[in-house]
C-alpha cells in the first residue's frame, strides 16, 4: 500500500533557528532539579547539541523500576531552556502528557518504542495533537514491523503534524547479542526509501545498551546519511536511576562529538553535488553491507575452527582452499571482476580466517604473525 506524508524539513521546524541536523542529548530520565541543571550546563558546552532530552514519564518493562518523576520535572526542563537556550524534548505516551508538556513549553515531543507498537495509543495521541503545532518524533516500534511504524506516521501526520520525524532505536533482539537492540539498518533504509523527505535520526544509546558501543553506532548512522542523533548523557551515569550503563558522561559526549564525522547532507549541495551524493550514499551502503558480510563470514569461520579443533582436524584444508579460489575467480569473471583482483581479495580474507582459527589452537603460532 503506497503512502504519502505531508512533511516539513527540519530547517523549517523552528523560527530563528535553522537546523540541518537534529542533535539531541540529555539524561534518560529527569531525576532531580540539580541533576537536570548540571547535566544541561555540561551539555550546553558541547556546542553542537541543540536539543536537551529528558524522560519525565518512563515506560518501564517491569513495575517497580523508576517510572520517572512525572509532571514535577517539567519546570526543570523549562529552566534548562531558559538558562541555556537549549530546545527541550520529552517522551509522551498519553493525551495528558501532551497537554502538560505543551503547557510547560516543551519544544519537541517524542513517542516511545513501546507506544508506537500500539495503534490505540497512537490514535489517542494523534487526536490530542489536532490543532497543535509542535515537532513530533516517532521511535520505531520495539518489534521490527515497518508497517506499524508507517501506520503511526500516517496517524500523526493526518492529525496535522507536518514537523514529523522518526527515531531509529533498534529492535528487540530474539537472538543473543552484544547490543541491547538490533539495529536492522535495512528497515530504517526501507523507511527512508518510502519517504525520502522524512527526517530520520538515530538513537545509538538504546541500540547499544552500553556506552562503549555508542560512538560506533553513532558514526554508522551518520554514514547512512541520517539527519541527527539522540544520545543519552547524564552528569554521573553510574548513579543514573534508569539506563545507567548506556549513558555517556558529558566528557564522553564531548569526545564523541569531536570525533564524529558529519557528512554534508545532499540537501546542502547544488544539483550536481546531489548526483554524486546519491551515488556515494549507495557506495557507503554497499561498503557497510560488505563489512557486515565479512563479519558474518568470520563468525562462521570461528564455528568451523572450533569444530576442527574438537575433532583434531588441521586448519588448512588445501583441497577446499583450491576449490574456493577456482570457483570464486570463475564467478568473479562472470560478473566483470578481474581474476587478479578477486584472487588478492580472497587471499587476504583467507589469511585472516586462518589467523582466526589459529587463535583457537593455543599450541600453534598464528599464521604469518
Ligand atoms: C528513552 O528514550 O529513554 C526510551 C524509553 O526509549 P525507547 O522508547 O526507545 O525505549
Ligand atoms: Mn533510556
Amino acid at each position: 500500500m503506497g503512502a504519502e506524508l505531508n512533511l516539513l524539513p527540519i530547517s523549517k521546524w523552528f523560527n530563528n533557528i535553522e537546523l540541518d541536523y537534529l542533535l539531541i542529548a540529555g539524561p534518560c530520565s529527569a531525576e532531580s532539579q540539580l541533576q537536570m541543571i548540571e547535566t544541561a550546563q555540561a551539555i550546553h558546552e558541547v556546542k553542537r547539541v541543540t536539543v536537551f532530552r529528558a524522560g519525565i514519564w518512563k515506560p518501564r518493562t517491569r513495575p517497580g523500576s523508576f517510572e520517572g518523576v512525572g509532571a514535577v520535572g517539567l519546570p526543570w526542563l523549562q529552566e534548562v531552556k531558559n538558562k541555556f537556550g537549549l530546545l527541550t524534548a520529552t517522551e509522551v505516551a498519553t493525551p495528558e502528557h501532551i497537554k502538560q508538556a505543551i503547557y510547560h513549553g516543551v519544544d519537541i515531543l517524542w513517542i516511545g518504542a513501546r507506544t508506537t507498537a500500539n495503534p490505540f495509543s497512537i490514535q489517542a495521541l494523534a487526536d490530542a495533537l489536532i490543532g497543535v503545532d509542535i515537532p513530533v518524533l516517532i521511535k520505531n516500534p520495539v518489534n521490527p514491523d515497518i508497517q506499524l511504524w508507517v501506520g503511526a506516521l500516517e496517524r500523526i501526520n493526518k492529525a496535522g503534524i507536518t514537523k514529523l520525524g522518526v527515531v531509529h532505536r533498534g529492535f528487540f533482539p530474539f537472538e543473543k547479542t552484544e547490543l541491547r537492540n538490533i539495529p536492522k539498518w535495512e528497515i530504517a533504509i526501507e523507511l527512508k526509501e518510502m519517504f525520502p523527505e522524512l527526517p530520520m535520526i538515530c538513537d545509538p544509546s538504546h541500540i547499544s545498551g552500553n556506552s562503549e558501543f555508542v560512538p560506533f553506532i553513532a558514526q554508522k548512522a551518520l554514514d547512512l546519511n541520517m539527519n541527527g542523533l539522540m544520545i543519552e548523557s547524564h552528569i554521573n551515569p553510574s548513579v543514573a536511576l534508569s539506563d545507567a550503563k548506556q549513558q555517556l558522561s558529558p566528557t564522553e559526549l564531548l569526545k564523541l562529538f569531536d570525533e564524529l564525522i558529519f557528512r554534508r547532507t545532499a540537501t546542502n549541495g547544488n544539483s550536481s553535488d546531489k548526483f554524486i551524493d546519491k551515488l556515494r550514499e549507495k557506495i557507503d551502503l554497499i561498503d557497510i553491507q560488505m563489512l557486515d558480510l565479512l563479519a558474518q563470514r568470520m563468525d562462521i569461520i570461528s564455528d568451523i575452527g572450533k569444530y576442527k579443533q574438537q575433532n583434531n582436524m588441521s586448519i588448512l584444508q588445501l583441497r577446499r582452499w583450491q576449490n574456493i579460489i577456482k570457483s570464486r575467480i570463475a564467478y568473479g569473471e562472470k560478473v566483470g571482476l578481474k581474476k587478479d583482483f578477486v584472487k588478492k581479495i580472497l587471499q587476504i580474507v583467507h589469511k585472516e580466517s586462518i589467523n582466526k582459527q589459529s587463535d583457537l589452537y593455543q599450541h600453534r603460532k598464528p599464521f604469518n604473525k
